[in-house]
């Protein structure tokens, strides 16, 4: 695809409509989990699309990256659909013992983060449960919306504010303000169609969403035929 003239203002108002659009229909046609994954792949694949095409000059420059896993100590909210598919994901990737224990480590981690603010979260040092073992994300093509959101341009920065969290000593991070507008409106996009098709549009903890998704293979179903998912005491 030609890269787009990133010189030109980008219109984040049609962008969201499209998305909503693309959003409504794959999830419109979706008759359980893999057609929500399809529907998904289908969102953020177009937010990558736009992404890429606007990445041609340095100060769009992401210093984010395979291994770099600072940020991934914070709570992460997801919409339905999307814990839908990383379930699904999981479920196509294997049941072999590394993906038995990632599954085991996703329910504890829920149950351990379930009432801690990013503060607490941060200072207890609680690391998303899909890091693997190099600090990689185990589910980077299916990762949520607000993962994609984080565009630091130096990690750096990102170390330090980290460090100094919850201390009186503030520390800058200068983000790719583009992509973090971008799969911010995208995740608004996606939360716009699910309300108009009268989906349940709470948005919950990655952990505790995807460990739901996984224990009930009939939520998918039940989410698409409009009814509110129930958590447990939620
Ligand atoms: S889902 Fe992936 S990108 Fe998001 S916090 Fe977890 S490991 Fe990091």
């Amino acid at each position: 695809m030609p890269e787009a003239d990133s010189t030109v203002p980008f219109d984040f108002s049609s962008y969201g409509s499209e998305i909503a659009d693309l959003a409504a229909r794959g999830l419109n046609d979706a008759a359980g989990a893999e057609g929500v994954r399809a529907a998904m792949a289908r969102v953020t694949g177009r937010a990558e699309e736009v992404q890429t095409s606007r990445l041609s000059t340095n100060e769009h420059l992401i210093a984010c990256g395979p291994g770099c896993a600072d940020c991934c100590r914070v709570n992460v909210t997801v919409l339905l659909p999307e814990a839908i598919a990383i379930a699904a994901y999981l479920e196509e990737i294997g049941a072999g013992d590394e993906i038995n224990a990632m599954k085991i480590r996703v329910a504890d981690t829920a149950a351990r983060v379930r009432w801690m603010e990013d503060d607490e979260r941060i200072r207890a040092g609680v690391a998303c449960p899909f890091l693997d073992g190099r600090g990689w994300c185990a589910i980077y093509p299916v990762r949520p919306l607000t993962c994609r959101a984080l565009s630091s341009t130096d990690p750096e920065q990102c170390r330090r504010a980290l460090a100094a969290h919850g201390s009186d000593e503030e520390e800058t991070i200068v983000v790719n303000i583009f992509q973090k507008f971008l799969m911010e409106g995208t995740f608004r996009a996606l939360a716009t169609a699910m309300e108009r098709a009268g989906l349940d549009t709470t948005g919950r903890e990655l952990c505790r969403s995807v460990t739901r998704c996984l224990l009930d293979p009939r939520l998918a179903h039940d989410f698409l035929a409009g009814k509110r998912i129930k958590f447990p005491e939620s």
